[in-house]
């Protein structure tokens, strides 16, 4: 008996995409496909010896979500404001940051666009 795709419960032919999942045939395009799988590699090293492993998307996500309260720095969440000294209406923006402290969170939004008046901590 030939095989059909369970999905629209076609015969296969043969020259059409499938994929083997569970010991069964589906088309390729019956089905909704989520890549999951990464491949980790070390851009330090040459390529024979730059392979890690591999993960997948359960293993990404914030430090603080992974790891325990004294594996990692905290950072605290701040309000910096800033203008553009190149333009002449000079309007006062501001952003929120993730920093260690207000010196690093001033240093990261400083640049020759911005021009920071004030860092507040924001809980
Ligand atoms: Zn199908």
């Amino acid at each position: 008996m030939m095989k059909k795709c369970p999905i629209c419960d076609k015969t296969f032919r043969e020259f059409e995409d499938i994929v083997e999942v569970e010991y069964k045939y589906y088309h390729e395009d019956c089905l909704e496909i989520v890549p999951i799988r990464y491949c980790a590699y070390n851009p330090n090293e040459d390529s024979e010896d730059s392979f890690i492993g591999q993960f997948d998307n359960d293993d990404k996500s914030w430090v603080s979500d992974m790891m325990d309260d004294g594996d990692f720095l905290e950072e605290k969440r701040f309000k910096v404001s800033f203008t553009n000294p190149l333009t002449a209406s000079n309007p006062v923006e501001s952003i929120d940051i993730f920093a260690l402290d207000e010196d690093e969170a001033k240093e990261r939004i400083s640049s020759e666009y911005r021009q920071v008046l004030t860092v507040k901590l924001v809980n």
